[in-house]
């Protein structure tokens, strides 16, 4: 029998559910079961592609082309299940399948409504990902609060199912809040109602993950378990972690998350390996050396506006067991040249990474600048590799006008541009290219070493292209075309030549990586700039005088 795991949440947002569930779900896997991870937003919005990054953070692209919430990310960081279409349900997706069903007359006449059509599609949704025989546990995070008005057909669904297959095998993990008021009391009341508040809809929670600022006492877990129903070795403590987010799992564990789940589910309890996020742990606490990287983007007020990278990154420094600090630059600050010498002194590495719109671009083009002459480590994502074309036919090659016509639809030099708009080139269709496909890396390139291997497969976000009507000259010039697609139709990776580390990217790397096994770039990445903070900090001790 397949297994199922709903985490709820309770109280308010923002409390880390999904961090909580993908931490659920990796103890799982090590105990060597295979997990599927599910996330419900109960938005009207199809899909989190429209949706700005300045409401929503981050828009997190699986490999078969979907635009999904951010937690997404979080899941496929945690744990190995694979993070398809198929794991991100919305309630615009539901309703659009069940209306186009009316349409086509498969009701058979009857009245289409909330029970049974709406909850039997969410169902439908949650058993295509959960039903297959190499699964044995799915967990489903429902978005939102307890209490939300669009989250009722899902909790709804959630009971029909915990009745429909037993609640052996259907359990419910709620995560709720216990603020902490004047005096450093703990308080429990909001906790009590958010269960009270599941319980009228028909859920007793089986598990309560418990966030507070820190680890709750034995007396407050006894008096929660009383007011809640919750057996008191299932209050969890869920406290404020000083370290890193990828403790979370290891602090679970030690209260015993993953046994009491399996026996809530009659599972067997297998032997557990956490040596990888041991590892990880280590790496943090021991890192003695701070690399810091410039990260220039136009939405970096909000701070999950580029959560993947910023992980991407942290990623890159475990696997060179260095801290990384990332010191976020708007890229409007960098529109005068004249600053960037200030701005960027004590800087390892920049990072320029994906975005739409003209809007800080010049910004940027001055960065990519400043990291080509100064010979300091480079890394340019989607927009950010573009930034580098653009700058490199203004600057070296003496095309001033050079831009894409994302920026100026008008430019003399169109050196990124839309498919249609070049000549000679198959017809793509001008739509958002999205997804993964193949990248060829040519023999000779630093991009090639990187990864070890001449194909390789990342997930694209994205319209424009480098110019095609363009791209010899560019190359000519030494801004290196490393990587194509499998017809050579598209540049995937460029590289500066003579440089130390400038690599720009079409695609997203950042989706790929993980704590415990971080992607090849940015770890090489995080290795090149290390190699410039210690550079730098041995010149600065050169400098001071002796005595
Ligand atoms: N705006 C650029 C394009 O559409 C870059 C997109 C991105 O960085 N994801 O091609």
């Amino acid at each position: 029998m397949n297994k199922y795991i709903f985490v709820t949440g309770g109280v308010c947002s923002s409390l880390g559910k999904g961090v909580a569930a993908a931490s659920l779900g990796s103890l799982l896997e090590c105990r060597g079961l295979s997990v599927r991870m599910v996330k419900i937003d109960p938005y009207i919005n199809v899909d989190a592609g429209t949706m700005s990054p300045y409401q929503h953070g981050e828009v997190y692209v699986t490999d078969d082309g979907a635009e999904t919430d951010l937690d997404l990310g979080n899941y496929a960081r945690f744990t190995q299940s694979p993070i398809m279409r198929a794991s991100s349900i919305t309630t615009g997706q539901i309703y659009q399948e069940v209306i186009q069903r009316e349409r086509e007359g498969r009701y058979l006449g009857r009245t289409v409504q909330v029970i049974p059509h709406i909850t039997d599609r969410i169902k439908q949704r949650i058993f295509a990902v959960g039903e297959s025989a190499e699964v044995d546990v799915t967990i489903v995070e429902v978005g939102g609060t307890v209490g939300d008005i669009e989250s009722v057909p899902y909790l709804e669904a959630a009971r029909q199912m915990t009745r429909e297959l037993g609640h052996e095998n259907v359990i419910t993990v709620h995560l709720t809040l216990i603020p902490e008021v004047a005096g450093n009391e703990l308080k429990t009341k909001p906790t009590q109602h958010s269960v009270k508040e599941l319980r009228e809809i028909g859920l007793q929670p089986d598990v309560l993950l418990c966030r507070a600022p820190v680890a709750l006492t034995d007396d407050l877990r006894r008096k929660i378990s009383v007011f809640t129903n919750v057996e008191e070795e299932a209050v969890v403590s869920a406290y404020d972690i000083k370290t890193t987010i990828y403790d979370i799992p290891l602090s679970f564990y030690r209260q015993q998350l993953d046994e009491i789940v399996l026996r809530k589910l009659h599972m067997p309890l297998h032997e557990t390996d956490l040596g990888a996020w041991e590892h990880v742990s280590r790496a943090f606490r021991h890192a003695e050396h701070t690399v810091r990287i410039g990260f220039v983007g136009k939405y970096i007020d909000l701070n999950d506006a580029y959560k993947s990278v910023d992980e991407a990154l942290f990623h890159g420094g475990i696997a060179n067991g260095v801290r990384v600090e990332l010191v976020k630059i708007d890229s409007e600050e960098l529109e005068r040249e004249a600053d960037l010498d200030r701005i960027f002194d004590d800087i390892d590495g920049i990072l320029v990474p994906g975005g739409f719109g003209s809007r800080g671009v010049q910004g940027m083009i001055n960065t990519a600048r400043w990291a080509r002459e100064n010979n300091v480590p480079y890394f340019g994502i989607c927009l950010g590799m573009q930034v580098m074309v653009i700058e490199y036919a203004r600057n070296v090659m003496g095309m001033p006008g050079a831009d894409s016509t994302e920026f100026t639809p008008e430019t003399s030099d169109p050196v990124v541009s839309l498919l249609e708009e070049q000549v000679n080139v198959k017809n793509y269709g001008g739509t958002m290219r999205l997804g993964a496909n193949d990248t060829l890396l040519y023999e000779g390139y630093k991009i090639r070493e990187i990864y070890g291997r001449e194909t390789i497969r990342e997930r694209h976000r994205h319209r424009y292209e480098v110019s095609n009507l363009y791209r010899e000259r560019l190359h000519e010039a030494g801004l290196l075309v490393a990587g194509v697609t499998p017809d050579a139709e598209l540049v995937e990776s460029v590289q500066w030549s003579g440089h130390t580390w400038g690599i720009g990217v079409q695609y997203h790397p950042e989706f790929r990586s993980k704590p415990v096994a971080a992607h090849p770039l940015f770890q090489s990445f995080i290795a090149a700039s290390y190699a410039r903070e210690r550079a730098r900090t041995a010149r600065a001790h050169a400098d001071v005088p002796a005595g």
